[in-house]
Order: structure tokens, then C-alpha cells, then sequence
């Protein structure tokens, strides 16, 4: 059970925990994906940006990433699985060379994120396809949450936590 927000020995304003987190984008989403502990080989690193987003788990609130081109929350501690969205009812692998979907990672950082963006780094695997800036894979995961300009500290601290608990980050 993660309980994130015990930063420093603070004492706790809300409690929402992983589990009702992730039950609750269950019954936004669906089914999610099992969640992964092993490494995979031949996995590939490139660079993502996120809006922040305000998760209702009854009456609390937890910040989640959410993606920038539609209204998708990403599940802490899972995997992402690839669906297209833009030929759905024409059957084919995701992504696919004559279509756009798939989750896209860029080759590079943004130098300048927007504010209350958070980039990080994910990574990519299953099929993935190479673009010139970038990537469209099938499966991705949160690997570290980066930056975060005009973002509080302790609300980045929180999804750090919650997204990569097994990350240490240098002080800031
Ligand atoms: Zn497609």
C-alpha cells in the first residue's frame, strides 16, 4: 500500500492509495494491463511530456499524468498498451506504418516545457516504429518524471512517487 504524501514526516492531509488510484482509472478505462516488476531487454528510452491532472477518488484527490493530445490518465506502476483510436474499426496491429496511432516518445527532451507540463522518460517496447523526431510503440511505462516547471514541489514529489517509486531523485 503507498501511501506517497508522508514526504518528510509530514503529517498526511488526504489518503488515497495506489489501489484506489488505479481502481478507480479501472472503472474510467476498463481493464488495465497486469502490472510488470521485470526488466525486458532491448527496451528502448526516449522522452514524453504530460499535463497534470486531478484524479477524483471519492471525495480526495490525487495527481496523475495525463496526456497532452487527449484525455487519457496513465496508470501508475503499469504498463501502457497501445489502442488506435484513429481507425478503429479497421482492424490491424498498433501501431502500424499506415497509421498514426500508438504511443509517441521523442528522441529528444523539450528544451522548454510549457508550464505545469512534467516531462520525463518512458519506456518503449513491443512494436515500435521509428520516426525521424521520435517514436510509436505498442507498450511504454514511466520510467522518470523530470521536470515540471511552475509545478509545487511536494505535488511532483507525489507523482514521482507514485509513478516511480523505485526512482531516487537527487534534492532539488
Ligand atoms: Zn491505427
Amino acid at each position: 500500500m503507498l501511501r506517497w504524501w508522508t514526504h518528510r514526516g509530514k503529517p498526511p492531509q488526504v489518503s488515497v492509495t495506489l489501489e484506489e488510484i488505479l481502481s478507480q482509472i479501472r472503472y474510467l478505462h476498463g481493464e488495465l494491463p497486469p502490472i510488470q516488476d521485470d526488466i525486458r531487454i532491448g527496451e528502448i528510452v526516449a522522452y514524453r511530456t504530460w499535463a497534470l491532472g486531478s484524479l477524483a477518488v471519492g471525495s480526495r484527490t490525487a495527481p496523475v499524468l495525463v496526456s497532452l493530445t487527449r484525455e487519457h490518465i496513465w496508470s501508475p506502476q503499469q504498463e501502457e498498451m497501445a489502442k488506435c483510436l484513429v481507425a478503429r474499426y479497421i482492424e490491424h496491429p498498433v501501431p502500424s506504418l499506415n497509421c498514426t496511432c500508438g504511443i509517441y516518445a521523442s528522441k529528444r527532451g523539450e528544451e522548454k516545457p510549457l508550464r505545469f507540463h512534467i516531462s520525463g522518460t518512458v519506456q518503449l517496447w513491443g512494436t515500435v516504429i521509428e520516426g525521424t523526431t521520435g517514436y510509436r510503440a505498442s507498450h511504454a511505462r514511466v520510467l522518470s518524471l523530470d521536470a515540471a516547471p511552475g509545478l509545487k514541489q511536494d505535488t511532483l514529489a507525489m507523482l514521482r512517487r507514485l509513478y516511480t517509486p523505485q526512482l531516487e531523485y537527487p534534492a532539488s
